[in-house]
C-alpha cells in the first residue's frame, strides 16, 4: 500500500515538475510597466490632443460644442474673436483658453464625436499618473503639444 502511494505521489510530482519547466520555457505574457510599451488597440482612446493644420493654424474654432457635449462638464474653453491680420484658426474666432480636467473626464469621446473640423482627438497614451491635482488639468499649451506616447499599436483581429 505505502510503495503503491509512492508511486502515485512521484507521478504527480513529475507531472507538476514538467508543467513548471514547460513554462520555465514560454515567454513571459506580462511586460514591466511603465519601462516597457503596453499594446493598445487602434481605436483605444487615451488622453486628448488638439490638432492643427499644415500650415500651422490651429484646427479649433473655438465653437465649444465639445464643451456642450461632455457628459462630466470636464473641458473648459473661452473663445476669443480671431485678428484678421494675424488669425490663430482658419475661422471667425479660436480657443483663447482650452483644458481639459482629466480626474473628470471618463474617456467617452463625445468630445471627438462633436468636434466639426475633428480639433480635438483622443491619442493613445494611457500612463497619466500624476502627483498634485493641478497637473490633470491640460492646458491648452499641452494639448496642442503633445508628449510621445509609449505605446505599440496592436494590430486588429
Ligand atoms: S472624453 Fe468624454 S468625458 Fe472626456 S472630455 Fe471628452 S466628452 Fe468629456
Ligand atoms: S475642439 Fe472642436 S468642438 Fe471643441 S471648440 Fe474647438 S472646434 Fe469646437
Amino acid at each position: 500500500m505505502a510503495i503503491k502511494e509512492f508511486i502515485e505521489g512521484t507521478r504527480e510530482i513529475a507531472k507538476a515538475m514538467a508543467i513548471t519547466l514547460k513554462h520555465l520555457a514560454t515567454p513571459p505574457v506580462t511586460v514591466e510597466s511603465p519601462d516597457q510599451p503596453i499594446m493598445v488597440y487602434p481605436r483605444f482612446r487615451g488622453r486628448h490632443q488638439l490638432r492643427r493644420y499644415d500650415n500651422g493654424l490651429e484646427r479649433c474654432i473655438g465653437c465649444q460644442l465639445c464643451e456642450a457635449a461632455c457628459p462630466t462638464g470636464a473641458i473648459y474653453i473661452e473663445a476669443a474673436e480671431n485678428d484678421p491680420n494675424n488669425p490663430v484658426s482658419p475661422g471667425d474666432r479660436y480657443a483663447k483658453v482650452y483644458e481639459i480636467n482629466l480626474l473628470r473626464c471618463i474617456f467617452c469621446g463625445d468630445c471627438e464625436e462633436a468636434c466639426p473640423v475633428e480639433a480635438i482627438v483622443l491619442g493613445h497614451e494611457y500612463a497619466l499618473a500624476n502627483y498634485h491635482r493641478r497637473d490633470f488639468i491640460l492646458t491648452k499649451e499641452q494639448l496642442l503639444n503633445p508628449p510621445e506616447p509609449n505605446v505599440i499599436i496592436r494590430p486588429e483581429e
